[in-house]
């Protein structure tokens, strides 16, 4: 479906972003049907995008060789957040069976974390995969509070951490244990810095609606941690960062736009609530949105990084 959609358009709030747009692009819904999309991830060699419908427990396709959308797997546990590792398979977070997946290049598939010291995760939310192959997840209590999402039990661990599996012995480690619900994550283009999303104001209404910022050391330990952003509209969700540093997180209202200063610089309206984006296309030039219902994107004037 192209042209205008009702409720799509730009808002310029710092002239730094109608750099980042076509302001004659229009933001085109691709397909709808959805229950909840989340974790869009693109497959360059292949030209499509996976995502989740969650509640709907399938993996759904879309084919940019000719717009087609098909179901790529169901029932598919509820699967959550993806992304590529760097041999470009896919990585899943799964609700209803508490694990993260990797797809081989067989088809096959092979659990990278399912428990922390003997103890079962609550729902593996969002990964992404640092270049040196180590493997990182949020683990808030979604999957778990409802058997819309997943399957609702006891939290076995008692609190939502934020994980990294060591990529040479598969070792897991807590690298951040003081947020309330850990959802997106992403690094920044050189890897320096780890953003976070915590979504506690989904179960506290107090609770936080942020993006924090932290330094990633050598070894995989995150230091400092300090608010980066704090969300005007809905809650963060998922996001992904272009090679400029900027960040492209979801929110209630559409996709916002973050200069690394941490200044919101414009918006992506979307008559939906967003859950999650990824960069796709062969340039890394187009944004793919998740978009509860629907799958949008638009083409930008920017490049996102690439997850390989
Ligand atoms: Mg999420």
């Amino acid at each position: 479906m192209f042209g205008t959609v009702e409720g799509t358009g730009y808002e310029v709030i710092d002239p730094e972003f109608a750099h980042c747009i076509f302001g004659h692009a229009h933001i085109e819904r691709l397909w709808t049907g959805a229950r909840w999309s989340e974790g869009p991830v693109w497959f360059a060699a292949g030209r499509y995008l996976l995502w989740s419908d969650i509640p709907n427990n399938r993996i759904l396709r879309w084919d940019e060789t000719d717009g087609s959308v098909s179901t790529f797997r169901a029932p598919c546990n509820n699967t959550n957040g993806h992304t590529l590792d760097r041999q470009g398979r896919l990585i899943s977070c799964e609700h209803l069976t508490r694990r993260v997946t990797r797809t081989e290049h067989d088809g096959t598939c092979t659990v990278i974390a399912d428990q922390f010291e003997g103890k079962r995760l609550n729902s593996p939310n969002d990964v992404v995969v640092k270049s040196d192959g180590s493997i990182w997840f949020t683990d808030p209590s979604y999957g778990i509070d409802y058997d819309y999402e997943g399957g609702r039990a006891e939290s076995e661990i008692g609190a939502c951490h934020v994980y990294r599996v060591n990529p040479a012995d598969g070792a897991i480690t807590i690298v951040a244990d003081d947020y309330q619900k850990p959802n997106g994550l992403a690094f920044s283009p050189n890897e320096s810095l780890l953003y976070i999303a915590d979504t506690g104001a989904t179960h506290a209404p107090d609770g936080p609606r942020h993006i924090r910022r932290h330094s990633v050391q050598a070894d995989g330990a995150l230091s400092d941690g300090a608010v980066f952003a704090s969300c005007t509209q809905g809650l963060f969700d998922g996001f992904r960062l272009d090679t400029q540093g900027r960040i492209w997180t979801s929110a209630g209202d559409g996709v916002h736009c973050y200069a690394p200063d941490g200044r919101l610089i414009g918006k992506l309206l979307i008559p939906e609530t967003v859950a999650n984006v990824c960069f796709g296309a062969a340039k890394l030039n187009r944004l793919f949105i998740c978009g509860t219902t629907s799958l949008y994107a638009v083409y930008l004037n920017v490049n996102g990084v690439s997850p390989l």
